[in-house]
């Protein structure tokens, strides 16, 4: 009898139906800090540092993997208000290098420490709300993100 291997299935997040989970409400979560599945538990156990599990509900924070996206956003952020700022400013009053240093310099500080957080808790709001990465509570524990498993061997 010869044995056959069906081809291997592609595991994807689509390719199970869970329930749906609301991006903004999740989003607005962490942007206040909070979990993005229940919004009462604190979502940092530090400045930058996602908690492993939600206080309140116990959700698995551990999975996010915001990495630098927050940083860029925050770039993204500060730049179009900083920017246009400075260009009105120089444009219609043109006051001194020093002075303008001495205040965009702080501000851009300032501000960048203050929606990096806020801006973190989207962003593994967003990471929990699309199921991405180990958010996905129906993918096979042996399977990494990006791999084939082979789900269908028929012999
Ligand atoms: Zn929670």
């Amino acid at each position: 009898m010869e044995s056959r291997t069906m081809p291997a299935a592609t595991w994807t997040s689509t390719s199970q139906s869970l329930p749906k989970r609301d991006l903004w409400q999740a989003m607005a979560r962490g942007l206040r800090c909070r979990c993005p599945s229940c919004g009462e538990g604190k979502i940092f156990r530090a400045f930058l540092k996602v908690a492993d599990n939600c206080p309140a509900c116990g959700e698995n924070l551990s999975h996010h993997r915001a990495d630098d996206l927050p940083a860029y956003l925050v770039i993204v952020i500060v730049g179009h208000i900083i920017v246009p700022i400075a260009l009105w400013i120089e444009t219609n009053y043109a006051p001194s290098m020093l002075l303008q240093l001495a205040f965009y310099l702080p501000f851009t500080l300032v501000s960048s420490l203050l929606l990096l957080q806020p801006v973190k808790g989207a962003v593994v709001g967003l990471q929990w709300a699309f199921r991405m990465h180990g958010f996905d509570e129906s993918r096979p524990a042996d399977v990494e993100e990006g791999t084939i498993a082979k789900l269908n061997v028929v012999k």
